[in-house]
Protein backbone atom coordinates (compact mmCIF):
# COMPACT_ATOMS: atom_id res chain seq x y z
CA UNK A 1 0.00 0.00 0.00
CA UNK A 2 0.84 3.75 -0.40
CA UNK A 3 1.27 5.70 2.64
CA UNK A 4 3.01 9.13 2.92
CA UNK A 5 5.39 10.17 5.75
CA UNK A 6 6.56 13.65 6.00
CA UNK A 7 4.93 15.01 2.79
CA UNK A 8 7.18 11.86 1.04
CA UNK A 9 5.13 8.68 -0.65
CA UNK A 10 5.92 5.83 0.15
CA UNK A 11 5.37 1.83 0.07
CA UNK A 12 3.83 -0.38 3.52
CA UNK A 13 2.81 -3.22 3.85
CA UNK A 14 -0.10 -4.87 5.52
CA UNK A 15 0.15 -5.94 9.12
CA UNK A 16 2.82 -2.91 9.37
CA UNK A 17 3.11 -0.58 12.26
CA UNK A 18 3.90 3.07 11.08
CA UNK A 19 7.03 3.48 13.09
CA UNK A 20 8.01 -0.44 10.76
CA UNK A 21 6.87 1.39 7.79
CA UNK A 22 8.86 4.81 8.46
CA UNK A 23 11.75 2.90 9.57
CA UNK A 24 11.82 0.16 6.41
CA UNK A 25 11.66 3.55 4.38
CA UNK A 26 15.00 5.22 5.85
CA UNK A 27 12.57 7.79 8.16
CA UNK A 28 14.36 7.99 11.82
CA UNK A 29 11.62 8.24 14.20
CA UNK A 30 13.34 8.14 17.96
CA UNK A 31 11.85 5.24 19.90
CA UNK A 32 13.54 3.37 22.36
CA UNK A 33 10.86 0.41 23.62
CA UNK A 34 9.99 -1.05 20.24
CA UNK A 35 12.85 -3.72 19.34
CA UNK A 36 11.24 -6.21 15.86
CA UNK A 37 12.07 -8.88 18.52
CA UNK A 38 9.85 -7.74 21.44
CA UNK A 39 7.28 -5.84 19.20
CA UNK A 40 5.41 -2.90 20.06
CA UNK A 41 5.30 -1.79 23.58
CA UNK A 42 3.82 1.80 23.72
CA UNK A 43 5.62 2.13 26.57
CA UNK A 44 8.00 5.29 25.92
CA UNK A 45 5.74 7.25 23.73
CA UNK A 46 9.25 8.34 21.99
CA UNK A 47 7.74 7.77 18.61
CA UNK A 48 4.54 9.93 18.59
CA UNK A 49 3.51 11.21 15.62
CA UNK A 50 0.71 12.98 13.97
CA UNK A 51 -1.75 11.00 11.59
CA UNK A 52 -4.31 12.84 9.66
CA UNK A 53 -7.80 11.95 10.92
CA UNK A 54 -6.83 11.17 13.98
CA UNK A 55 -6.91 13.14 17.24
CA UNK A 56 -3.97 14.21 19.47
CA UNK A 57 -0.10 12.18 19.06
CA UNK A 58 -0.09 8.82 18.00
CA UNK A 59 2.39 6.38 19.04
CA UNK A 60 3.75 5.18 15.91
CA UNK A 61 4.69 1.53 16.87
CA UNK A 62 1.29 0.42 17.79
CA UNK A 63 -0.94 2.42 14.87
CA UNK A 64 -1.02 -0.08 12.13
CA UNK A 65 -0.45 1.70 8.80
CA UNK A 66 -4.09 2.08 6.25
CA UNK A 67 -4.12 2.83 2.51
CA UNK A 68 -3.09 6.07 2.11
CA UNK A 69 -2.81 7.20 5.60
CA UNK A 70 -0.58 10.48 6.02
CA UNK A 71 1.77 10.78 8.75
CA UNK A 72 3.50 13.62 9.96
CA UNK A 73 6.60 12.70 12.47
CA UNK A 74 8.58 16.29 12.55
CA UNK A 75 5.69 18.95 12.94
CA UNK A 76 6.57 21.12 16.00
CA UNK A 77 3.97 19.21 18.22
CA UNK A 78 5.49 16.04 17.61
CA UNK A 79 8.89 17.06 18.01
CA UNK A 80 8.14 19.22 21.40
CA UNK A 81 6.84 15.80 22.60
CA UNK A 82 9.75 13.54 21.12
CA UNK A 83 12.46 15.89 23.02
CA UNK A 84 9.57 15.70 26.20
CA UNK A 85 10.14 12.15 26.30
CA UNK A 86 13.72 11.94 25.92
CA UNK A 87 14.55 15.14 28.23
CA UNK A 88 12.80 13.40 31.11
CA UNK A 89 14.49 9.90 30.23
CA UNK A 90 18.13 11.90 30.08
CA UNK A 91 17.05 13.53 33.83
CA UNK A 92 15.95 10.81 35.41
CA UNK A 93 19.24 8.62 34.84
CA UNK A 94 23.08 9.44 35.70
CA UNK A 95 23.77 9.46 32.17
CA UNK A 96 27.88 10.22 32.24
CA UNK A 97 28.19 9.78 28.60
CA UNK A 98 32.14 10.00 28.40
CA UNK A 99 32.68 6.79 30.84
CA UNK A 100 29.54 4.91 29.80
CA UNK A 101 30.65 1.50 27.67
CA UNK A 102 27.64 2.26 25.47
CA UNK A 103 28.79 5.79 24.33
CA UNK A 104 28.37 6.21 20.44
CA UNK A 105 26.28 2.96 20.38
CA UNK A 106 23.34 4.45 22.70
CA UNK A 107 19.93 4.59 21.07
CA UNK A 108 19.51 7.14 24.23
CA UNK A 109 22.06 9.28 22.82
CA UNK A 110 21.19 8.87 19.28
CA UNK A 111 17.71 9.96 20.03
CA UNK A 112 19.09 13.25 21.68
CA UNK A 113 21.13 14.07 19.25
CA UNK A 114 18.49 13.84 16.34
CA UNK A 115 16.29 15.91 18.80
CA UNK A 116 19.04 18.19 19.40
CA UNK A 117 19.46 18.29 23.24
CA UNK A 118 22.72 18.61 24.27
CA UNK A 119 22.05 18.00 28.32
CA UNK A 120 18.93 17.71 30.19
CA UNK A 121 16.61 20.54 31.22
CA UNK A 122 15.85 18.94 34.90
CA UNK A 123 18.09 17.08 36.75
CA UNK A 124 16.20 14.84 39.34
CA UNK A 125 18.21 12.08 39.71
CA UNK A 126 18.10 11.79 43.05
CA UNK A 127 17.96 7.73 43.59
CA UNK A 128 21.45 6.57 43.67
CA UNK A 129 21.10 3.28 42.44
CA UNK A 130 24.00 0.55 43.37
CA UNK A 131 25.91 -0.73 40.93
CA UNK A 132 25.24 -4.85 40.55
CA UNK A 133 28.48 -6.45 39.97
CA UNK A 134 27.23 -9.89 41.08
CA UNK A 135 26.67 -11.66 37.50
CA UNK A 136 29.72 -13.41 35.98
CA UNK A 137 28.61 -11.69 32.62
CA UNK A 138 26.40 -8.83 33.20
CA UNK A 139 27.32 -5.78 34.84
CA UNK A 140 23.69 -3.55 35.83
CA UNK A 141 24.09 0.03 36.14
CA UNK A 142 20.63 1.10 36.87
CA UNK A 143 21.39 4.97 37.20
CA UNK A 144 21.31 4.63 33.12
CA UNK A 145 18.07 2.26 33.10
CA UNK A 146 15.13 4.11 31.34
CA UNK A 147 12.65 1.34 31.92
CA UNK A 148 11.90 0.66 28.23
CA UNK A 149 11.53 -2.48 29.10
CA UNK A 150 12.68 -4.35 26.59
CA UNK A 151 14.72 -6.54 28.73
CA UNK A 152 11.63 -7.65 30.58
CA UNK A 153 9.61 -8.54 27.24
CA UNK A 154 13.01 -10.14 26.55
CA UNK A 155 13.85 -12.75 29.29
CA UNK A 156 10.05 -13.36 29.67
CA UNK A 157 8.89 -13.46 26.33
CA UNK A 158 12.06 -14.20 23.57
CA UNK A 159 14.15 -16.54 25.75
CA UNK A 160 11.44 -17.68 28.34
CA UNK A 161 13.50 -17.65 31.40
CA UNK A 162 11.20 -15.41 33.59
CA UNK A 163 13.85 -13.57 35.32
CA UNK A 164 13.80 -9.74 34.98
CA UNK A 165 10.26 -7.82 35.97
CA UNK A 166 9.39 -4.11 36.92
CA UNK A 167 9.60 -3.85 40.89
CA UNK A 168 9.10 -0.98 43.56
CA UNK A 169 7.03 1.51 41.85
CA UNK A 170 6.39 5.28 40.55
CA UNK A 171 9.66 7.47 40.93
CA UNK A 172 11.59 3.95 42.42
CA UNK A 173 10.46 2.14 39.42
CA UNK A 174 13.24 -0.28 38.83
CA UNK A 175 14.18 -4.02 37.19
CA UNK A 176 14.39 -6.69 39.57
CA UNK A 177 15.83 -10.17 39.42
CA UNK A 178 13.10 -13.02 40.70
CA UNK A 179 11.72 -11.22 43.97
CA UNK A 180 14.47 -8.48 44.34
CA UNK A 181 17.86 -10.68 43.90
CA UNK A 182 20.85 -9.56 42.99
CA UNK A 183 21.48 -10.93 39.81
CA UNK A 184 24.49 -13.66 40.50
CA UNK A 185 21.99 -14.98 42.85
CA UNK A 186 18.91 -14.88 40.91
CA UNK A 187 17.64 -18.11 38.10
CA UNK A 188 19.14 -16.10 35.34
CA UNK A 189 21.09 -18.41 33.26
CA UNK A 190 23.53 -15.96 31.87
CA UNK A 191 22.11 -16.08 28.53
CA UNK A 192 22.89 -12.45 27.94
CA UNK A 193 19.91 -11.52 25.74
CA UNK A 194 18.70 -8.53 28.15
CA UNK A 195 22.56 -6.86 27.63
CA UNK A 196 22.26 -7.45 23.80
CA UNK A 197 18.36 -5.99 23.40
CA UNK A 198 19.39 -2.97 26.09
CA UNK A 199 19.85 0.37 23.84
CA UNK A 200 21.53 2.05 26.64
CA UNK A 201 24.12 1.11 29.28
CA UNK A 202 22.38 -0.04 31.55
CA UNK A 203 22.97 -4.12 31.41
CA UNK A 204 26.37 -4.45 29.85
CA UNK A 205 28.84 -8.07 28.98
CA UNK A 206 31.23 -7.60 31.80
CA UNK A 207 34.15 -9.36 30.18
CA UNK A 208 34.25 -6.70 27.37
CA UNK A 209 34.40 -3.74 29.64
CA UNK A 210 37.25 -1.12 29.05
CA UNK A 211 38.42 -3.13 25.71
CA UNK A 212 37.25 -0.99 23.05
CA UNK A 213 33.52 0.28 22.20
CA UNK A 214 31.76 -1.58 19.98
CA UNK A 215 32.25 0.46 16.85
CA UNK A 216 35.62 0.49 17.34
CA UNK A 217 35.96 -3.37 16.62
CA UNK A 218 35.78 -5.61 13.56
CA UNK A 219 32.58 -7.27 13.07
CA UNK A 220 33.32 -10.79 11.63
CA UNK A 221 30.00 -13.09 11.33
CA UNK A 222 30.59 -16.66 12.55
CA UNK A 223 28.66 -19.92 13.46
CA UNK A 224 28.93 -20.87 17.06
CA UNK A 225 31.63 -23.65 17.77
CA UNK A 226 29.35 -24.93 20.68
CA UNK A 227 26.85 -27.47 19.58
CA UNK A 228 24.76 -28.93 16.54
CA UNK A 229 22.07 -25.78 16.59
CA UNK A 230 24.53 -23.26 14.68
CA UNK A 231 23.89 -20.16 16.24
CA UNK A 232 24.99 -17.20 13.69
CA UNK A 233 27.61 -15.14 15.64
CA UNK A 234 28.71 -11.45 15.05
CA UNK A 235 31.83 -11.67 16.69
CA UNK A 236 33.46 -7.74 17.64
CA UNK A 237 37.12 -8.29 16.96
CA UNK A 238 40.06 -5.88 18.17
CA UNK A 239 42.49 -5.79 15.55
CA UNK A 240 45.57 -4.25 16.84
CA UNK A 241 45.47 -7.45 19.45
CA UNK A 242 43.45 -9.77 17.38
CA UNK A 243 41.77 -10.61 20.17
CA UNK A 244 38.15 -11.41 20.30
CA UNK A 245 36.01 -8.80 22.55
CA UNK A 246 32.72 -9.24 22.09
CA UNK A 247 30.05 -11.53 21.06
CA UNK A 248 26.39 -10.86 19.98
CA UNK A 249 23.64 -13.17 18.42
CA UNK A 250 23.02 -12.35 14.68
CA UNK A 251 19.57 -10.93 14.99
CA UNK A 252 19.22 -12.50 10.78
CA UNK A 253 20.49 -15.98 12.55
CA UNK A 254 17.98 -18.21 11.02
CA UNK A 255 18.24 -21.00 13.87
CA UNK A 256 18.84 -18.81 16.68
CA UNK A 257 16.97 -15.03 15.76
CA UNK A 258 19.83 -13.26 17.51
CA UNK A 259 19.53 -15.32 21.00
CA UNK A 260 22.51 -17.38 22.14
CA UNK A 261 23.13 -19.18 25.03
CA UNK A 262 25.97 -19.10 27.77
CA UNK A 263 28.36 -20.50 26.13
CA UNK A 264 27.90 -19.35 22.14
CA UNK A 265 27.71 -15.74 23.77
CA UNK A 266 30.41 -16.09 26.72
CA UNK A 267 32.32 -18.88 25.79
CA UNK A 268 35.32 -17.61 24.04
CA UNK A 269 38.19 -17.42 26.04
CA UNK A 270 39.86 -20.12 24.72
CA UNK A 271 40.52 -18.71 20.88
CA UNK A 272 43.56 -17.22 22.24
CA UNK A 273 44.13 -19.16 24.96
CA UNK A 274 47.76 -19.53 25.73
CA UNK A 275 46.55 -23.93 26.46
CA UNK A 276 44.95 -24.44 23.55
CA UNK A 277 46.62 -27.10 21.40
CA UNK A 278 47.63 -25.95 17.72
CA UNK A 279 50.04 -28.79 16.61
CA UNK A 280 49.40 -32.77 16.99
CA UNK A 281 50.94 -34.06 20.25
CA UNK A 282 52.88 -37.75 20.14
CA UNK A 283 53.47 -39.26 23.50
CA UNK A 284 56.80 -41.06 23.48
CA UNK A 285 58.13 -42.66 27.02
CA UNK A 286 55.32 -40.86 28.97
CA UNK A 287 56.05 -37.49 27.54
CA UNK A 288 53.97 -35.25 24.65
CA UNK A 289 56.47 -34.16 22.17
CA UNK A 290 55.36 -32.06 18.91
CA UNK A 291 54.83 -33.08 15.65
CA UNK A 292 53.86 -32.89 11.90
CA UNK A 293 50.29 -33.26 10.63
CA UNK A 294 51.47 -36.17 8.07
CA UNK A 295 53.50 -37.74 10.99
CA UNK A 296 50.27 -37.92 13.60
CA UNK A 297 48.41 -39.30 10.59
CA UNK A 298 50.63 -41.68 9.85
CA UNK A 299 50.38 -43.16 13.19
CA UNK A 300 47.28 -42.92 14.37
CA UNK A 301 46.66 -44.71 10.32
CA UNK A 302 48.81 -47.52 11.66
CA UNK A 303 47.84 -48.05 15.14
CA UNK A 304 43.81 -48.64 13.69
CA UNK A 305 45.67 -50.65 10.78
CA UNK A 306 46.98 -53.29 13.25
CA UNK A 307 43.92 -53.27 15.38
CA UNK A 308 41.43 -54.16 12.33
CA UNK A 309 43.83 -56.74 10.79
CA UNK A 310 43.83 -58.38 14.63
CA UNK A 311 40.58 -58.29 15.84
CA UNK A 312 38.48 -57.75 13.00
CA UNK A 313 36.68 -54.07 11.13
CA UNK A 314 33.68 -54.42 14.41
CA UNK A 315 36.51 -53.65 17.19
CA UNK A 316 36.74 -50.27 16.33
CA UNK A 317 33.65 -47.71 16.87
CA UNK A 318 33.71 -44.03 16.14
CA UNK A 319 31.81 -41.04 17.99
CA UNK A 320 31.19 -38.47 15.66
CA UNK A 321 30.45 -34.58 17.06
CA UNK A 322 27.85 -31.91 17.22
CA UNK A 323 30.81 -29.52 17.03
CA UNK A 324 31.50 -30.05 13.70
CA UNK A 325 29.40 -29.46 10.56
CA UNK A 326 27.02 -31.63 8.50
CA UNK A 327 29.29 -32.04 5.81
CA UNK A 328 31.81 -33.10 8.21
CA UNK A 329 29.60 -35.52 9.94
CA UNK A 330 28.97 -37.06 6.60
CA UNK A 331 32.69 -37.67 5.87
CA UNK A 332 33.41 -39.09 8.75
CA UNK A 333 30.82 -41.72 8.88
CA UNK A 334 31.38 -42.23 5.37
CA UNK A 335 35.21 -43.13 6.48
CA UNK A 336 34.40 -45.24 9.19
CA UNK A 337 31.72 -47.42 6.73
CA UNK A 338 34.06 -47.69 3.98
CA UNK A 339 37.09 -47.20 5.10
CA UNK A 340 37.15 -48.94 8.50
CA UNK A 341 34.44 -51.04 7.28
CA UNK A 342 32.21 -51.12 9.97
CA UNK A 343 29.19 -49.81 11.05
CA UNK A 344 30.08 -48.98 14.65
CA UNK A 345 29.46 -45.05 14.14
CA UNK A 346 27.40 -43.07 16.20
CA UNK A 347 27.09 -39.52 16.99
CA UNK A 348 27.80 -37.45 20.27
CA UNK A 349 23.81 -35.73 20.27
CA UNK A 350 22.66 -38.78 20.64
CA UNK A 351 23.63 -39.24 23.99
S1 LIG B 1 23.33 5.08 28.51
FE1 LIG B 1 23.58 6.33 26.68
S2 LIG B 1 22.94 8.35 27.29
FE2 LIG B 1 23.30 7.18 29.16
S3 LIG B 1 25.45 7.55 29.70
FE3 LIG B 1 25.44 5.75 28.43
S4 LIG B 1 25.81 6.53 26.36
FE4 LIG B 1 25.13 8.23 27.59
S1 LIG C 1 20.86 -13.05 31.02
FE1 LIG C 1 19.11 -14.14 30.04
S2 LIG C 1 18.14 -15.23 31.74
FE2 LIG C 1 19.48 -13.70 32.66
S3 LIG C 1 18.16 -11.96 33.05
FE3 LIG C 1 19.14 -11.63 31.04
S4 LIG C 1 17.69 -12.49 29.53
FE4 LIG C 1 17.08 -13.25 31.56
S1 LIG D 1 17.80 -2.38 31.72
FE1 LIG D 1 17.89 -1.64 29.60
S2 LIG D 1 16.39 -2.88 28.48
FE2 LIG D 1 15.95 -3.11 30.68
S3 LIG D 1 14.39 -1.58 31.10
FE3 LIG D 1 16.37 -0.66 31.58
S4 LIG D 1 16.97 0.40 29.71
FE4 LIG D 1 15.34 -0.99 29.16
Amino acid sequence: MQITINGNRMEAKEGQTVLQAALASGVYIPHLCYHEKVGAAGKCRACVVEIEGMRGLQTSCSVMVKEGMVVKSQTETALQAQRLVIDLMLSTGKHDCLACEQNGHCELQDAAYFLGIERPSILYADIDRELDTTSEFVHVDRNKCISCGRCVAACNGTVVNQVIDFGMRGHSTEIVFNTNKKMGDSTCVQCGECSQICPVGALIDKNSIGKGRIWELDKVSSVCPYCGVGCKLELFVDRKTNKIVKIEGAEDGPTNDGMLCIKGRYGYDFVGHPDRLKTPLIKENGQFREATWDEAIDLVVSKFSAVKEKYGPDSIMALSSAKVTNEENYTFQKLIRTGFQTNNVDHCARL
